[in-house]
């Protein structure tokens, strides 16, 4: 049943799909029969009254003539009568005038005697005696046996100089004996002028014949030759049984109408031995029709054309139509595809709250089976199992609600099992929305991963710098509206990165950690803790109940305490320390800038005081800080002017006294301050970015002294790490020793572990070249960092120089079996030893006890300028040679 009825439907429409070409297919032939209909019923109608007309035409043709030789005879027969009253005193003449006999088309009347001599005539003749005796009308009448009216074929009147139709009569005398013959001539005009008013048109005949089918008359066709002639054509056998006939009379060329084909009517009179016949032609027949058939082909055609027209436009548009719908059925099958491929979820729901549509993954985010749902469910019954959301109606009411305030709205929702799904909404203009659904259960958990990540640092769980600054900001807020003062506090580890090099970055990240935990503990909940660079913490002190200044430095002084216990780090027991600097709000600022500033100005305090305390800040170091800039800027012109000079401490053999070498030391001397020590001077000049010029500058004068000394002696000129950083420090060397001229085996070079801890492969590979030179290098200021011992197989040096630190601490037993370790490994390494800073005779006991060597200090000597180290290093002679 319901295939048949798709069928049909099918069907019906298909048909309304090609109706045009339908109807086209219909109208074409029907125009077409209509063409044919017409036109032959119209050539139809034409022949017919082309029949009648000839029928008429024919019977009045017959009609008139009867009429002429019904006169004609009459008068023949009067003037037989009266002939036969009296032959001898007859006169024709006068019998005809009388009579009005001879008029119109009776040319004359004549009575031809029994001998053939004409003896009357009404022309009245005069000439000779005429013999008719041959003429046919006379031998024939005179032949007949009984009393009739004789037509004979006309004859060119040789009395008349006319063509005429003679017709004849017996004439019989007084005693009924025969006399001869009456005749009388008619023109042969009498059809020409019935012709004119008959209206046979173009091509149209008549034609009289008497019995023997002799032409009398005729009009239409050429008189000249046919005239007098026996002319059966068809008429003998059409009129062989009847007195009327009607047929077509084919000139030979068929089938287009013809002038010369023609319809004839043929009568044959019942009182005259008489046939006549009216010709129309074809063509005059079909004259009118044939115009008119010609309108009709032209409608036809047009038509045709309309129709065909109108079905092609027709076609098109279907066929623009069908494209169209191809292209909604395509879109329509990319839509499925889309909605397949749709990495979310996706439903629609009309303004009744059905379901519309949606795809496999909508169905898999509520766990929901493609069984149990179909397009057309309600909201409700899609939902009523799922847990998620309890109260349907009221999450219905509320979405709809958003709905009709914004076109766009979306929520999220959260399952038992711990998925979040979030739902965007989009109203649809016809009713109803389409929402997609997406699992971000994932993505969420990773938003608050990068969450922690964009505030909090990784390794320690510490807020980061970002959240500091937010923090820092949010407690300014609370001041600027409650007053609440709070405290900043900068915290820098001493020598952290001697750790990291000297145990790794596992070890480092592992003692960073342990800080961290150290600070945590010794803040409370509403303090800050951060990390906000490699070794450099912060914390934001909360108002407390007691005055904060001293809050702050107790605080501080803890920390400090607190990160200088010892640590152990994979087995490894380790020290350091922590400078602090403190700035308080609202006594040491009120905006960010100048808060931060201020407490690094006094973490730079603590730092410079000797590490491992803390400061709090003070306007004194606000001015000890414009003061080093006032003195980066006195230094960098003091360098540009060389007004650096350089001063001379030898190092001498412990066991001969003599000096092996001399360590070239900057001097500084200002306009107003004297003699300004390097300590003061080289940070500056390292944060000013002029460490480079000032160390060319120390070097190219270190070289040129030192070609004045004696061969054996040796100069040292130390190096700041970051003039590893400019890489223009080998070809600084190069210029020093080419300009100098001296030797590179007397230059040495001092440098301190510091070179290691900063891009420490770029460092190690121009030590490299340094050394490819020729010159020797020297380990510096051993002992400070941690991780010395590692530092001395780093490279291969010339030479170590033990710091001084350690010198102070050489009556310590420990202090001796470090020392001693430390010769015995350079011994190894085939280093010579240098103890800095010796200032007592009992120092070099137990620096020689121990196997040192050389030895460097004010007990020996003074830094001193290069004069007077000329006075120190040379013998008497070459003493004066100089000055
Ligand atoms: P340093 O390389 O360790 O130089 C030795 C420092 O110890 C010198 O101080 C010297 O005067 C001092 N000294 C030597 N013997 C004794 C002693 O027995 N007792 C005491 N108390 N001190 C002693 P100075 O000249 O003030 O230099 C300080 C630091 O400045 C140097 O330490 C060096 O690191 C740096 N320095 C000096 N000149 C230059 C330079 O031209 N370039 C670079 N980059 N740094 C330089
Ligand atoms: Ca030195
Ligand atoms: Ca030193």
């Amino acid at each position: 049943m319901i295939h048949a009825r798709r069928l049909l439907r099918k069907a019906v429409k298909g048909i309304q799909r090609n109706a045009p070409l339908q109807i086209a297919l219909f109208f074409l032939p029907l125009v077409w029969i209509g063409y044919f209909a017409i036109t032959s019923s119209e050539r139809t109608e034409a022949l017919q009254q082309a029949r009648a007309h000839g029928n008429s035409v024919a019977q009045l043709f017959e009609e008139n003539t009867e009429r002429i030789f019904e006169r004609v005879d009459q008068s023949l027969l009067v003037v037989r009568a009266l002939y036969a009253q009296d032959p001898a005193a007859f006169s024709l003449k006068f019998w005809a005038a009388k009579a009005q006999m001879a008029s119109g088309d009776v040319v004359q009347f004549s009575l031809i005697g029994s001998n053939g001599y004409l003896f009357d005539t009404t022309t009245g003749y005069s000439g000779p005696p005429l013999y008719l005796g041959d003429r046919e009308h006379f031998a024939k009448v005179m032949e007949l046996a009984e009393d009739r009216l004789y037509v004979a074929k006309p004859v060119f009147g040789r009395a008349s100089n006319k063509w005429t139709i003679q017709i004849a009569r017996k004439l019989f005398d007084h005693g009924k004996g025969p006399a001869g013959v009456v005749v009388g001539s008619i023109s042969v005009d009498l059809v020409g002028r019935f012709y004119d008013t008959a209206k046979l048109g173009i091509g149209g005949t008549l034609v009289l014949r008497n019995a023997d089918y002799i032409v009398l008359a005729a009009r239409g066709i050429d008189q000249g030759t046919v005239l007098g002639q026996r002319n059966p054509g068809h008429v003998e056998g059409a009129l062989r049984d009847s007195a009327y006939s009607q047929y077509w009379n084919w000139s030979g060329s068929e089938g287009r109408a013809n002038r010369s084909n023609r319809l004839i009517t043929a009568r044959r009179s019942r009182v005259f031995p008489l046939i006549f016949t009216a010709g129309i032609s074809e063509q005059e027949i079909y004259s009118r029709s044939q115009a008119r058939q010609k309108i009709y082909l032209g409608g036809a055609l047009l038509l045709t054309f309309i129709i065909l027209m109108a079905t092609a436009l027709h076609w098109r548009r279907q066929k623009a139509l069908d494209a169209a719908q191809r292209e909604l059925r395509d879109s329509l099958s990319k839509f499925e595809d889309a909605l397949r491929n749709l990495p979310q979820g996706l439903s629609m729901f009309d303004g009744d709250d059905r379901l519309i549509a949606f795809n496999r993954q909508w169905l898999d985010a509520y766990e929901l089976s493609p069984d149990n749902i179909r397009v057309g469910m309600n909201f409700r019954e899609v939902f009523a199992h799922q847990e998620a959301v309890r109260d349907l109606d009221a999450y219905l009411v509320d979405l709809k609600d958003r709905l009709a305030k914004s076109e766009n709205t979306s929520n999220t929702v959260q399952f038992p099992d711990g998925r979040v799904i979030h739902i965007s909404y989009g109203r649809r203009e016809s009713g109803g929305w389409v929402a997609t659904h997406e699992d971000i259960t994932e993505r969420k958990a990773s938003e608050d991963r990068i969450e922690r990540l964009a505030h909090y640092d990784s390794l320690t769980g510490l807020a980061n710098r970002n959240l500091f600054r937010g923090s820092l900001d949010e407690a300014l807020d609370k001041y600027l509206l409650h007053h609440a003062p709070f405290a900043v506090l900068l915290l820098d580890l001493d020598k952290f990165k001697s750790v990291n090099d000297a145990l790794g970055h596992h070890c480092g990240d592992a003692l960073l950690k342990q800080v961290a935990g150290r600070i945590k503990a010794q803040a409370r909940t509403v303090d800050t803790a951060a990390r906000i660079g490699g070794d450099e913490f912060a914390l934001i002190v909360a108002p407390g109940p007691s005055a904060l200044q001293d809050d702050a430095a107790t605080l501080a002084a803890r920390l400090v305490q607190a990160i200088a216990e010892p640590y152990e780090i994979d087995g490894h027991p380790v020290v350091i320390g922590c400078s602090i600097g403190v700035a308080v709000v609202p006594e040491h600022g009120t905006r960010v800038d100048e808060i931060l500033r201020n407490a690094d100005l006094a973490l730079y305090k603590s730092k410079n005081a000797g590490r491992n305390g803390f400061h709090l800040y003070s306007p004194e170091l606000k001015a000890e800080a414009d003061q080093r800039d006032i003195l980066e800027i006195e230094l960098r012109e003091a360098i540009w002017r060389e007004e650096i000079e350089v001063f001379y401490q030898p190092i001498f053999e412990l066991s001969t006294g003599r000096a092996t070498s001399v360590e070239a030391l900057a001097r500084w001397r200002h306009k107003t301050r004297g003699l300004i020590p390097p300590a003061e001077f080289i940070p500056v000049a390292e944060q000013g970015g002029l460490i480079g010029e000032l160390g060319d500058l120390v070097l190219a004068k270190a070289c040129r002294h030192a070609v004045l000394l004696p061969d054996d002696i040796k100069v040292a000129v130390n190096l700041s790490a970051l003039q590893f950083a400019g890489g223009t420090l080998v070809d600084s060397v190069m210029a020093a020793l080419a300009d100098s001229g001296l030797a590179e085996t007397r230059l040495e070079l001092e440098i301190t572990e510091s070179v290691f801890l900063a891009d420490s492969q770029e460092n190690l590979k121009t030590l490299e070249r340094l050394k490819r030179l020729g010159v020797s290098i020297a380990l510096d200021d051993f002992g400070v960092g941690y991780s010395s011992l590692s530092y001395l197989t780093a490279f291969p040096f010339n030479k170590v120089k033990i710091d001084k630190s350690f010198i102070d601490r050489i009556g310590r037993a420990e202090t001796v079996a470090v020392l001693g370790s430390i010769v015995q490994l350079a011994k190894t390494l085939n280093l010579s030893i240098v103890a800095e800073g010796v200032e007592t005779s009992e120092q070099v006991e137990k620096i020689r006890a121990l196997g040192i060597a050389l030895g460097q200090g004010y007990l020996f000597s003074k830094p001193v300028p290069f004069g007077e180290l000329l006075l120190q290093v040379l013998p008497e002679s070459e003493r004066q040679a100089v000055a």
